[in-house]
């Protein structure tokens, strides 16, 4: 029998991307197209069905070769109808995306959350080593989650399980979050919040190599804050002690829930690797229960932006096989 090829979609807010991907999870050919947000998003599945036509007409691939058409969005989805809720950055209310897509593109579809499909292509092909039992964190301009215990991504009752961001690190006086409460882990942990408190804390370091910094750059990033921590500059030092603080904490409770083989901290902020992972160790073996800490290894994701689109493709295999 012929190898038959997958699709992985990752929708964002500006970009797509899509991929044709083996059944070994490999990437054949990957491309971006741009995100119509306009009229409410309705132009999105036509284009993402009219590209997948173009894609395999160029590389001369039979239509008939592809399974099917795996995708992560986000917003709220009803997994199993994949039917969205909501999903502010795109446009989309109450919109059936599953049955449009599979009219437009002749093809199966299966649809997650973004989150979740980055978990499941960091389980799959990443640092996540095919654990059945994961905890994939993704540390963004927000903070995702994706939780895969016993093999299966947790979904819950609505679809909710994994906001791991939306847990809360500080129960009073914690600074406004995108979801409506305050004191989320996003607050701390996104490269967002770490800009924020290493910012609202720069007049009290005038002397601070991160305040040069600012300086020269009338701004920050998560990355200058772990640069200069790494430079032994207190105030970033302190800054990523903080931040650790809150992460590992709310990991190592995550973990004596779930009893995870592996933790995968991804997004733009574990590019910090080591620098981020040190402090973050040291806060998690001090609050996970022994056994469940011997158990648990924590490592920075591997498959960097194309985690979505294998994780999405994974959707595609587990549902046919
Ligand atoms: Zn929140």
């Amino acid at each position: 029998m012929k190898q038959k090829l997958l699709i992985g979609v990752d929708i964002g807010g500006t970009t797509i991307k899509m991929a044709f991907i083996n059944m070994n999870g490999q990437i054949r050919e990957q491309w971006y197209i741009p995100t119509d947000t306009s009229e409410k998003g309705k132009q999105i599945s036509n284009d993402i069905a009219n590209s997948i036509r173009d894609h395999s007409l160029q590389l001369n691939i039979p239509y008939d070769t592809f399974a099917g058409i795996g995708m992560g969005a986000p917003g709220f989805i009803n997994m199993k109808t994949g039917f969205i809720y909501n999903a502010v950055n795109l446009g989309w209310e109450n919109y059936p995306l599953k049955d449009d897509l599979e009219l437009k593109s002749g093809l199966p579809v299966y649809i997650d959350n973004d989150a979740n499909i980055a978990a499941l292509g960091e389980m799959w092909k990443g640092s996540g080593n095919r654990s059945d039992d994961l905890i994939c964190v993704t540390l963004g301009t927000g903070v995702g989650g994706g939780i895969i215990s016993n093999g299966m991504i947790l979904h819950g009752a609505n679809g909710m399980a994994g906001e791991i961001g939306h847990m809360t690190a500080v129960p009073q006086g914690g600074a406004p979050c995108n979801c409506g409460k305050t004191g989320c882990v996003e607050t701390i942990a996104s490269a967002t919040g770490i800009v924020r408190i290493a910012t609202e804390g720069l007049s009290k370091y005038p002397e601070s190599l991160l305040n040069q910094t600012y300086d020269i750059n009338r701004s920050l990033t998560s990355k200058d804050v772990f640069e200069c921590a790494s430079k032994e500059d207190q105030w970033a030092v302190d800054v990523v002690q903080f931040v650790s603080l809150h992460l590992g904490l709310t990991i190592a409770n995550l973990a004596n829930a779930l009893n995870p083989s592996k933790i995968v901290i991804g997004g733009g902020v574990s590019k910090a690797g080591e620098r981020l992972l040190e402090p973050l160790q040291e806060v998690f073996n001090q609050f996970a229960l022994p056994r469940v800490r011997d158990k648990a290894e924590l490592v920075i994701a591997s498959l960097g932006n194309d985690a979505g689109i294998i994780g999405a493709a994974w959707l595609v295999k587990e549902n046919i096989s």
